[in-house]
């Protein structure tokens, strides 16, 4: 999507520090880390929010999650947080679906 924060990045149309990429997936540092390692996993699709998405969709999802635990195996670490924020009320702030790996850190639950 052209007016798509995350879609420019994924096409280089702006910079970002890449983590991994492939055919349908993009990850690469988050800009604002809140952890050690703070990596964020999108899919080159442009798909605005988890509950946007339907049963074709469910490879995407699982490529995804595959890529964060392989990230998280290579950069050794022990624990970690994988999180998806759904919609403004649950800190939704980019309308591009994607997944936060944190780790480096321990982690309170409930999150806030
Ligand atoms: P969320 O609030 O769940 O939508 O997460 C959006 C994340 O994108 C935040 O953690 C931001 O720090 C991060 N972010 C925003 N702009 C950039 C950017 N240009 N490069 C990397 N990360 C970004």
């Amino acid at each position: 999507m052209s007016d798509c924060l995350f879609c420019k990045i994924a096409n280089r149309e702006i910079p970002s520090k890449k983590v991994y990429e492939d055919e349908r997936i993009y990850a690469f540092e988050d800009i604002a880390p809140k952890a050690p390692t703070h990596v964020l996993l999108i899919p080159k699709k442009h798909i605005a929010r988890l509950s946007d998405v339907g049963a074709p969709d469910a490879p995407l999802l699982g490529e995804l999650l595959l890529c964060a635990a392989g990230i998280a195996r290579e950069k050794g670490l022990a624990h970690y947080r994988l999180a998806l924020n759904n919609g403004e009320g649950a800190g939704q702030s980019v309308f591009h679906v994607h997944f936060h790996l944190l780790g480096g850190r321990a982690f309170a639950w409930p999150p806030g």
